[in-house]
């Protein structure tokens, strides 16, 4: 069937309004539930053949994240779908003011290949709650993984209401031709942009989760060996292809040698230097993107680290001892090298983080609650932790989404739905009273009614 074909199938599907009610949403977020808990197992071997992620790490990240996604969905929905009744002011007295939760209609998710399940099916879920149909478009970079998933769905879901298409660029240039009515994209800025010119064609509107340079900001008072600990547990899940992973660590300059120092000692713990691809570690996706970091491996400073394997796509975790102006500070890292730069005053932080476009996440290591304000209020960022990285995502109270170059948007728990819903406002009137006032022909006594009984 063509594209447009499903496109037009889907939105006769939601016209006719089965995917509207609380009990078809429930419903089908039990049998995404069901595919998810299922079929995990197959989900997580299809990623292990496409970069070798070990089960444990897939089953956290993307498995256990989606289940817990959709209880929290099926708790609250009832809650967030309720018609909500505001006041008015006195103009338009007597009213009854609502505004109801619509869902916006047929929408287009675009996924990207790190968390090849999660990030298609982490937005489909509040698609899902708010009442839309969906078509999936997984990346191609993970070829098994989005394979099995149109697999699953056709067993799982009428194509009408949730369809997995499968391809490339040609495959979603042409979806992007279509009129949907939200977009959904995760993915690189570069791609970020074409989308939004895609959309801009029919008006619509569009989430867009991208990358950026995410710092980790060590202060002086830090516990320096925790936030070694925790830069490179965030810094080595998925290989260090996950969007907000710790891209490089500023670091106060008297501390960057017992930074490197407990880095050392909390690589050689996680790892042993025993690294067993699809066991205790994630290779590169591909050879474009090994050979990319092996291109800035060679222009860097190696303290620790470096081994790689061109075969397996293995890339050691590896400090680097950086400049602003060097090359692997240029872009997003993407891969398991972690530039340490370092700074003597706390003033400069924000003077040199704000020449570089707002980064997806950051990261902010201190005791000191003055300390972590001044970095929340002078640098703009989508979302971080302080003495942490990424855990932010685990909680879906906590909007997930970028800024700037690193995205529009946002989504996770209730933002999930709210992206996926429109608001709609709606003034209930009764038909008494109806004043002769309010109609024309006007005049001055109209006007000196109107000022004596709304007067400013
Ligand atoms: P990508 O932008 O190359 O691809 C994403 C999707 O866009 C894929 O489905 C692909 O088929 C499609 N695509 C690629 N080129 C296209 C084109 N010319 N026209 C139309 N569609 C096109 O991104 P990627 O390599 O899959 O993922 C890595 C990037 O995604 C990184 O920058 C990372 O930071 C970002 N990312 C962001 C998040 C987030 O939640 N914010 C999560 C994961 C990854």
């Amino acid at each position: 069937m063509s594209i447009e074909s499903i496109v037009s199938q889907q939105k006769a599907a939601f016209r006719d309004g089965r995917t509207r009610s609380i009990k078809a949403r429930k419903s089908m977020l039990k049998q995404l539930r069901k595919l998810i808990s299922t079929h995990e197992k197959e989900l997580c071997d299809a990623i292990k053949q496409d970069f070798g992620k070990p089960y444990i790490e897939s089953y956290v990240t993307e498995i256990y994240t989606l289940l817990d996604e959709i209880d929290y969905h099926l708790k609250n929905l009832y809650g967030w779908m309720k018609p909500e009744s505001v006041g008015g002011p006195i103009v338009t007295f007597p009213s009854k003011n609502v505004i109801y939760k619509q869902p916006k209609g047929t929408v287009l998710i675009i996924g990207a290949w790190n968390y090849p399940v999660n990030l298609t099916l982490m937005p489909l879920i509040g698609a899902i709650s708010a009442g839309n149909t969906a078509i999936l478009k997984p990346s191609e970079l993970a070829p098994a993984t989005s394979t099995k998933l149109k697999e699953l769905f056709e067993r799982y879901f009428k194509p009408d209401v949730i369809s997995v298409i499968e391809g490339g660029v040609d495959v979603t240039t042409e979806l992007l031709s279509q009129s949907f009515d939200h977009i959904f994209f995760t993915g690189s800025t570069r791609v970020g942009k074409i989308v939004m010119k895609a959309a801009a064609e029919n008006l619509t509107p569009v989430t867009l989760e991208l990358g950026g340079k995410s710092p980790a900001i060590v202060f002086e008072d830090a516990n320096i060996d925790v936030a070694a600990n925790r830069i490179w547990w965030g810094k080595t899940i998925n290989g260090g292809q996950t969007c907000v992973a710790p891209d490089f660590v500023l670091i106060h300059s008297s501390k960057k040698e017992a930074f490197i120092e407990a880095s050392k000692k909390a690589i050689s713990s996680f790892f042993k230097n025993d690294y067993r691809i699809g066991e205790n570690y994630t290779a590169i996706i591909n050879h474009v993107h090994f050979d990319r970091l092996i291109d800035l491996l060679k222009q860097s400073n190696v303290i620790f680290g470096g081994d790689t394997n061109r075969d397996t796509r293995f890339i050691e975790p590896t400090i680097i001892d950086a400049e602003w102006d060097d090359e692997i500070m240029k872009d997003e890292i993407f891969g398991p090298l972690l530039p340490v730069i370092t700074y003597d005053d706390d003033k400069e932080i924000p003077l040199q983080l704000n020449k570089k476009p707002a980064p997806l996440a950051l990261y902010i290591f201190t005791e000191s609650k003055e300390k972590q304000e001044f970095i929340i209020q002078h640098v703009p960022f989508g979302g971080g932790c302080v003495n942490d990285t990424i855990s932010h995502l685990g909680n879906p109270n906590l909007p997930f989404g970028g800024v700037g170059f690193s995205g529009m948007g946002s989504y996770h728990g209730k933002y999930s739905f709210d992206t996926f819903s429109r608001e709609q406002g709606v003034l209930k009137k009764p038909s008494w009273p109806d004043p002769d006032v309010r109609y024309p022909p006007y005049n001055d006594l109209t006007l000196s009614v109107f000022k004596r009984l709304f007067s400013k």
